[in-house]
């Protein structure tokens, strides 16, 4: 992408530190409504997600679910063989559609007034940002400079084992995968390698796979992983690894010992916040994330914070929003704040899973254990489901009297699900609302109306 020159002396309403989901989306919001803008990238336009996380990764399990539907095409009546994976053409597919919409993006911020700065930043003082030797100031500053993938202490990032940076351009199938996490990232390449033939090990300190999931969707989880042959070990820590040219040599502190090819660290993202000036400009930190106030105003004057470096969901469509809101902020529209439980949020292996809100459990912890009344419909009963042929079910939470607080769903293809999940939740639908609501049939989002249908007192294909 053409760099465009800056001047020592320019002041940019707003100068964006970091060109990611959260960066960009302030940069072209800010720019529609007027304001000038400079944004600052050191890498590619598009930051994590695009050519490193949500995309990618989704290409990924996109080719595992073809390969899925032609192994078990005769299930359908439709004959077909599965040969094998050719990892060249998957990471062709994969590298064309990052590719693509690459040249999109640079594209939409080339067609507006933002003044593109490639180069690594630095914060030097509260509005000034110093890049390639040059000095920009901007009467307001967001910073967006994205996440790293963790590793725990004493592991080292090496060879045989890797993080989903290298795991993502993988040129073969691995024959067999330790995968260390099983949060969204960890399950998600389980999955992929699964479907690719791998043999897959997870291994979770915490008591179930997902953890930050309502313990329903964790469950159904495990029996579907159980059932394609993906193993796990949950609540036991990792003790260390050893690797020669063959692969890799995993011990827990079980005393548990598995062997195999690879090694994925999948333990969490940090924010990249380190040797950026933000400790010298006094900014307000925890752990490396920089805090904010709920408008993501940072404790300096002018200076805000978007996406991952902001403790909370580390999620491309919260940095978009996010970054919409700043700029509005900026621009004096005062936008409503962002609640974090309405930010949906998706799992995408197989099977999927999608919520919004609270879990069952929060749900109880907060309106009281009393307080609140379940329904969990069985996708046995949505013919579109029964058509794929997938399992699952939609778990609806609500307060009593009240509105919906919670959605959950597992299934194939449940992510899709999510945005009438989140308008649900975000408009505060009551169940009796949502069950005058019609659903075309035969979808999947049928199910999401029969549960309201249920938990307004008037089941249809469902018992009461
Ligand atoms: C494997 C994987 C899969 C994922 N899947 C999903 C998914 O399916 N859905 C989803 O919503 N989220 C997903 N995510 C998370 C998503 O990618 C992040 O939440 C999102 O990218 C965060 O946006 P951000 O703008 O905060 O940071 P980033 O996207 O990380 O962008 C930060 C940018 O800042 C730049 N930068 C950093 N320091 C400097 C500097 N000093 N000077 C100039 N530029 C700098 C970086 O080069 C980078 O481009 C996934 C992440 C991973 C790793």
């Amino acid at each position: 992408m053409a760099d465009t020159a800056a001047s020592s002396d320019s002041v940019f309403d707003v100068l964006i530190l970091g060109g990611g989901s959260g960066g960009y989306a302030a940069a072209l919001r800010a720019a529609e409504l007027g304001l000038t803008v400079a944004l600052v990238e050191k890498d590619k336009l598009g930051g994590t997600c695009l050519h490193r996380g949500c995309i990618p990764t989704k290409a990924l399990l996109h080719a595992a679910e073809v390969a899925d539907s032609a192994r078990e095409s005769e299930q359908f009546g439709v004959r077909a063989t599965f040969e094998a994976i050719d990892m060249a053409g998957v990471n062709k597919y994969k590298d064309g559609v990052v590719a693509r919409l690459y040249k999109g993006l640079q594209g939409l911020v080339s067609s507006r007034p933002i003044t593109y700065v490639a180069g690594a930043g630095r914060l030097v003082g509260r509005d000034t940002i110093e890049v390639n030797g040059t000095r920009l100031t901007g009467r307001h500053v967001v910073l967006a400079t994205g996440s790293y993938s963790k590793t725990l202490p004493g592991l080292e990032i090496t060879g045989r084992v890797m993080t989903s940076e290298s795991a993502l351009g993988l040129r073969e199938v691995p024959g067999s995968v330790v995968v260390l996490g099983g949060g969204v990232i960890g399950v998600e390449f389980a999955s992929v390698w699964r479907s690719f033939g791998a043999a897959v090990t997870v291994v979770e300190a915490l008591p179930r796979l997902v953890p930050a999931e309502d313990e329903s969707c964790s469950k159904a989880l495990e029996r579907a992983f159980r059932k394609r042959g993906i193993a796990f070990s949950t609540g036991v820590r990792f003790a260390g690894v050893t690797q020669d040219d063959s692969g890799v040599h995993v011990t827990l502190e079980s005393g548990q010992s598995l062997d195999a090819e690879i090694m994925l660290v999948a333990v969490g993202r940090g924010p990249n916040t380190t040797g950026l000036g933000y400790e010298e400009q006094g900014l307000r930190m925890d752990r490396g994330f920089v805090l904010t106030d709920e408008r993501l105003r940072t404790n300096l004057p002018g200076v805000y914070a978007v996406g991952d470096i902001v403790p909370g969901l580390q999620l491309a469509h919260r940095g978009f929003q996010q970054g919409i809101f700043v700029a509005e902020d900026i621009a004096g529209l005062t936008p409503a704040p962002i609640d974090e439980l309405g930010i949906p949020r998706v799992t995408y292996s197989e099977p999927e899973i999608a919520s919004v809100g609270l879990t069952e459990a929060a749900a109880r912890d907060r309106y009281g254990a009393d307080a609140v009344a379940v329904y969990e419909y069985n996708l046995g009963g949505n013919g579109k489901s029964q058509i794929l042929g997938t399992q699952g079910f939609v778990k609806l939470v609500r307060t009593l009297d009240g509105p919906v607080v919670g959605v959950h769903m597992v299934g194939s293809r449940v992510g899709e699900l999510v945005s009438e999940a989140q308008l649900i939740y975000n408009w505060e639908a009551f169940p009796e609302e949502v069950a005058t609501l019609i659903h075309a049939h035969p979808t999947q989002g049928e199910a999401l109306g029969e549960a309201h249908l249920a938990l307004a007192g008037k089941p249809l294909h469902a018992h009461a």
